[in-house]
């Protein structure tokens, strides 16, 4: 990433941030916006892991109704990237079409809808008849579904080199290649040692190092059962962009699991199944061709006409899953001036803009104005 021309290195800031996720490049912009000097330490290149190269889902319908505060404040930033960080990243708020294949499903789908009134989805159900009428291109099986017109999908490739450079014009320093080894508190400020960058102090230090969130929190004595896991992507080739909201099969059978999405240059991306192993120490998430094999009747089944195209690619990431599905977003109860924000559990793209405007406001104010209490790291203090 290129430093604004004006920038020089400081060992030092009011801020250090581990890890250029969208958590931790979003954070630095905000954290900028705010006049905190920051220096955010990257192991490899901003946007490189989880962040850079997931499905691309940009949605709140789904959520955990406690995440809805938070994905509210992040929709709000959505709405102005382009504004904020002079980058739209492709976003495109086309809609999210959860479909049932299955009373069960359906019933649930209908309750989520009455428990999300008020937060501003604006859910609408629909039946078979409505439902092939407006999608003519969904399977026969789906009886049900429930369109989020404001959720959508955007680029995942875009959004944190967007911020970071965003926050880089903004003043912030931004090291890549720089693998932080131990993070020490001596007196008020805390030492960061990198690998082959030196050494960097700040009294505030903020992780977000996704999956790789728990070693450094362990560290810290708080240690959270963090597991690492690797969704399975694929695209095929290109056809007339027909799809427009992003198609998701809402199923109590986990292997049903299913999701795509249409890119305006024809591409269908999707998702769901199984997750890969992932070697967290070597960086490391193969893809498997068994799973890719295993989607392709699901794809088929949500929408025939998928049958008929080539795969062109297939890829996973390395995300860090918590057994409750929520994130940890809080400050440290052990370390004072040390923050977390990982552990986005196959959710935190939707999320990530606002993560970083409410970290940020912690740091900042010393309190969020969006509910986080459910996120805090102290939920896991007896369970490890
Ligand atoms: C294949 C896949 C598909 C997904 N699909 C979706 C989706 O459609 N919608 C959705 O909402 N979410 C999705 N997710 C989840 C989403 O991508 C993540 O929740 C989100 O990107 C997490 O961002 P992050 O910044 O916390 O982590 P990351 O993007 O993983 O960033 C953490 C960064 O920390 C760095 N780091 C780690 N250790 C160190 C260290 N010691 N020193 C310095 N730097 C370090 C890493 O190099 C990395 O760049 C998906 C994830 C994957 C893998």
């Amino acid at each position: 990433m290129t430093q604004h021309p004006n920038q020089s290195s400081p060992r030092s800031a009011d801020v250090i941030i581990i890890g250029g996720g969208i958590m931790g490049a979003s954070a630095a912009f905000f954290l900028r916006t705010r006049r905190h000097s920051v220096i955010l330490l990257e192991r490899g290149l901003v946007g490189q892991q989880a962040s850079g190269v997931n499905f691309g889902n940009v949605r709140r319908q789904g959520r955990n109704l406690v995440q809805l505060p938070l994905a509210n404040r992040s929709h709000e930033i959505w709405k102005r990237l382009s504004e904020l960080i002079g980058d739209d990243c492709e976003y495109a708020p086309v809609g999210q079409l959860r479909v049932c294949y299955d009373q069960d499903a359906a019933e649930d789908a209908e309750q989520y809808a009455r428990a999300a009134q008020g937060y501003g989805l604006e859910l609408e159900l629909l039946g078979p008849e409505a439902l092939r009428e407006r999608y003519p291109y969904i399977g026969h099986d789906v009886i049900f579904g429930s369109l989020a017109p404001l959720d959508g999908h955007a680029n995942p490739r875009l959004l944190a080199p967007a911020f970071g450079r965003a926050a880089s014009r903004q003043g912030a320093h931004i090291e890549e290649n720089a693998e932080v080894l131990t993070v020490e508190k001596t007196g008020e400020d805390f030492e960061v040692e990198t690998r082959n960058r030196g050494t960097y102090r700040a009294p505030t230090v903020l992780i977000t190092t996704g999956a790789w969130g728990g070693a450094l929190a362990e560290r810290c004595g708080e240690p959270v059962p963090l597991r690492a896991r690797g969704p399975q992507m694929g695209v095929t080739e290109p056809v007339p962009y027909r799809i427009e909201p992003t198609l998701t099969v809402k199923t109590n059978v986990p292997d049903e699991t299913i999701y795509l999405r249409q890119v305006t240059r024809g591409n269908i991306v999707f998702g769901g199944g199984n997750r890969n192993e992932v070697d967290l120490k070597g960086i490391l998430a193969y893809a498997n061709p068994e799973y890719s094999l295993n989607q392709m009747p699901l794809l088929a089944r949500l929408m025939p006409s998928i049958a008929k195209l080539r795969l062109i690619r297939v890829w996973t990431g390395i995300e860090g899953y918590l057994p409750d599905g929520l994130p940890i977003m809080c400050e440290s109860g052990k370390v004072a001036g040390l923050y977390y924000a990982f552990g986005f559990s196959g959710a935190g793209f939707q999320i990530g803009p606002g993560v970083g405007d409410v970290m940020a406001e912690l740091i900042d104010m010393g309190r969020s104005t969006t509910p986080i209490d459910a996120f805090d790291i102290s939920r896991f203090a007896t369970s490890t």
